[in-house]
């Protein structure tokens, strides 16, 4: 299966690119539902139509051309969940947006499927005039030389996000410009607390005159998972309760305020609104 490679729409003077960086396949149970059983699971991921021993994950980078910034948020998996993923660069040429022109790299959290494309499988830095953003709070994280991981994952997949985090990040030190939530990060992009998947996990508010889109990166991951079912946590949460009580606070402010969303891992183009069911939410997937 193959992505569209871009997806182009915009947000008031805001130029936005979607660019999908690929999929990956993962058995349904227990990674993105470790709180659940697995006959919860199989019964969410047919509520949802969908076949129920394995489901797929997408990853969507948003690019933002404002004015003389040229901002990709996240960069998507590089090399290091396979190949579905790590299509970024492909996909950025595609649509006719070069590696150098890039001048800032906007990091939700830093993740392997997220960061992990900064650089290629050598470590070789994919945008040389990038400086790259992220909460202070998560680079405080990362920036050690062993961040203790709490996710309850493999110690050799733990590993996987450490190295991911050394070759991307802590080898760039003099290219991390950190922010605080509250503050605008560039201008057009403000910083929002979504702590709780990650130490500094940040959401965004992009606006532009009267039009706004919030990204919120791994608030939620999936449709049949944590968005019908807002309790249940993924092995990827480093905290999940704070990670649950933020997915709430955030689902339940974008229904009532019918807030136009991007989220990170939802089916390409990946930007709709929520709404509240009965007991959780559903994906409604932006038109037109
Ligand atoms: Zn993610």
């Amino acid at each position: 299966m193959k992505n569209t490679p871009f997806y182009q729409f915009t947000i008031g003077q805001l130029k936005i690119t979607l660019i999908s960086d690929g999929q990956v396949s993962f058995p349904a149970h227990p990674l993105y539902a470790v709180n659940a059983t697995e006959q919860e699971v199989k019964q969410a991921l047919s509520d949802y139509f969908l076949p129920t021993a394995h489901y797929t994950l997408q990853c969507n980078v948003l690019y933002i051309e404002n004015g003389n910034d040229k901002i990709l948020i996240d960069t998507g998996a590089g090399a290091y969940l396979g190949p579905g993923l790590g299509r970024l660069p492909q996909h950025m040429l595609e649509a006719g947006i070069t590696l150098e022109s890039i001048t800032a790299i906007v990091l939700t959290h830093a993740h392997l499927d997220h960061i992990g494309g900064i650089t290629d499988h050598t470590g070789k830095l994919l945008f040389p005039n990038a400086g790259i953003y992220l909460s202070h709070q998560e680079w405080d994280f990362w920036r050690k030389a062993s961040p203790q991981i709490s996710m309850p994952i493999e110690e050799g997949f733990r590993n996987n996000f450490r190295k991911a985090a050394a070759q991307n990040l802590r080898a760039f030190s003099d290219r991390i410009v950190t922010f605080s939530y509250g503050s605008e990060v560039l201008p057009g992009i403000g910083a929002v607390n979504a702590a709780g998947h990650s130490p500094g996990h940040s959401a965004f508010l992009l606006s532009s005159g009267s039009e706004s889109l919030l990204h919120c990166g791994d608030v939620f991951h999936h449709p049949a998972f944590d968005l019908a079912h807002p309790h249940w946590a993924t092995a990827f949460d480093q905290d999940q309760e704070q990670a649950c009580a933020t997915r709430l606070r955030l689902l339940d402010q974008a229904s009532v305020d019918h807030t136009f969303l991007l989220a990170y891992h939802m089916p390409f183009p990946a930007n709709g609104y929520v709404e509240r069911k009965e007991k959780g939410y559903e994906w409604r997937q932006a038109m037109g």
